[in-house]
């Protein structure tokens, strides 16, 4: 796998987000962040959660934190083995801070298993609400599929790829 920043790396394009609405999706990830915190769930930094192909797993996010992550990584957006994240490299995530709530919110700990789905859907709702107060077509899916093809947000007429069924990883 290349590095991020490597000449094999794409650049992102579409329009940028406002500095409110980056504020906005920041405040909400670092209260989403302390909450998790607070309840400490289990990592054993296995990587078993970024690793889709290997573990059927399917990130979803929205076209927002899609671009949020794109900005956060300057654009740039690393080649990767077929289905992995292109920010998956040598077991561990490259995107810490623009990671989507999908990647915040899941963890191996089976003790965290009954509350992380209500952690998401409250956390999604609000993220769902930043869209539509800043009038920002919503979109929901693979977050692997929409950053590997480079997507140009405006050719889509939104900021991601058409709506999926489910929400967080798994
Ligand atoms: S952005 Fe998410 S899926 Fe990608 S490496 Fe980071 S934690 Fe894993």
């Amino acid at each position: 796998m290349s590095a991020p920043g490597d000449d094999t790396s794409q650049h992102a394009t579409g329009d940028a987000l406002s500095a409110d609405v980056t504020q906005e999706l920041a405040d909400l990830y670092a209260r989403v962040d302390a909450e998790v915190a607070g309840h400490a769930p289990r990592c054993e930094m296995s990587g078993r959660c970024c690793d889709f192909p290997r573990n059927e797993h399917r990130l979803y996010a929205t076209g927002l934190e899609t671009r949020y992550a794109q900005e956060r990584a300057g654009l740039v957006v690393p080649e990767a083995d077929s289905g992995l994240c292109p920010w998956h490299v040598d077991g561990l995530c490259q995107l810490r801070d623009g990671r989507p709530l999908g990647c915040r919110l899941y963890f191996c700990d089976p003790d965290w298993a009954d509350t992380m789905p209500r952690v998401y859907e409250r956390a999604h709702a609000e993220i769902l609400a930043l869209h539509q107060r800043h009038d920002i077509a919503y979109s929901y899916g693979s977050f692997v599929h929409t950053v590997r093809e480079g997507v140009d947000a405006a050719q889509r007429g939104g900021l991601g790829p058409a709506a999926g069924p489910n929400g967080g990883q798994a």
